[in-house]
């Protein structure tokens, strides 16, 4: 059953230049392009997370905070941090972003489609009442949160980006309903685990310096998923692992994400990915269209 684009043209209207130096300014226009071209990828339109479905992983001073930077003037910035730069289109990118996982979870539910791929802006960093990494609202566990309230019982969330879903890590640490696997490279904000962060067993995080590394933590991790048995698997997708990622120097290939992307959906669960990282705009397009065609194979 093919995998269905969660989509909304509003989301690509966020000025990602102002963020780093390694976004481009059209990195999720361009990645839609890519990835909608493939007309084998049935398209939905996102909606917008309700504010119930936010103050589930958020807190409702930081959502006001950022629901207010749709007053600032056209080209007027908002700095979080060095990193994280709020703009006039900020709430309405990051709440469709929300929304399409949100979405696609309801859609699973109903039959509607077996998987999906939610082009949206990336979240594993922002914490409950914070930003951080680019990341304003978690979309993942915002999506997750609305998987549990919509009676999935055990949900498990991969996350494959070359950085450390901090965020989402610590918006499930006390639920064990939710199987967190990760890897990451050390070295970056969020590998807190370094710092003697005490984390319990449904939090499985694996570092990594190089591909095969890489590979041989998810052949371990994904044992430790198909134990916990889950009725739904929610993707981290971040492309900031391959080779040719300006940021992440793990040297993954192509063929990770496509070996990635079968083992996943021979979980047996439905998944819904959403995109993370991924700053080479080329290969990170690609590799996503890749990873969510092979999924629905
Ligand atoms: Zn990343």
């Amino acid at each position: 059953m093919p995998v269905t684009l969660y989509r909304h043209p509003d989301i690509f209207r966020h000025d990602l230049a102002a963020n780093h130096v390694a976004m481009h300014r059209h990195r999720l226009g361009y990645i839609d392009s890519v990835m909608t071209r493939n007309k084998a990828l049935p398209t939905r339109l996102a909606r917008v997370a309700t504010v119930e479905e936010l103050l589930r992983n958020h807190t409702l001073p930081y959502l006001k905070q950022l629901a207010n930077t749709r007053e600032l003037a056209d080209g007027q910035l908002l700095a979080l941090n060095a990193e994280t730069i709020l703009n006039r289109h900020t709430w309405r990118t990051t709440v469709l972003s929300a929304g399409a996982v949100c979405q696609a979870v309801e859609d699973v539910q109903a039959g509607a489609t077996r998987h999906a791929f939610c082009i949206g802006y990336a979240g594993h960093h922002a914490v409950a009442s914070a930003g951080g990494g680019f990341c304003f609202t978690n979309q993942v566990a915002i999506g997750a949160h609305h998987a549990l309230a919509q009676g999935f019982k055990a949900v498990a969330i991969l996350d494959f980006d070359t950085h450390s879903g901090n965020g989402t890590a610590l918006s499930f640490i006390a639920e064990p309903r939710v199987f967190f696997a990760e890897t990451y490279q050390p070295g970056y904000p969020g590998d807190f685990l370094q710092r003697g962060f005490p984390v319990p067993p449904h939090i499985a995080r694996r570092r990594c310096n190089n591909a095969q590394q890489f590979q041989q933590a998810w052949e371990r991790l994904l044992q430790d998923v198909r134990a916990f048995c889950p009725d739904l698997v929610l993707v981290s997708a971040g492309f900031d692992a391959h080779v040719a990622d300006p940021l992440g120097t793990l040297g993954i290939t192509d063929a990770h994400y496509f070996w990635l992307a079968e083992e996943i959906s021979q979980l047996g669960a439905p998944v819904i990915a959403t995109l993370e990282g991924g700053y080479s705009l080329v290969d990170t397009a690609r590799c996503a269209a890749l990873f969510a065609t092979r999924l629905g194979q």
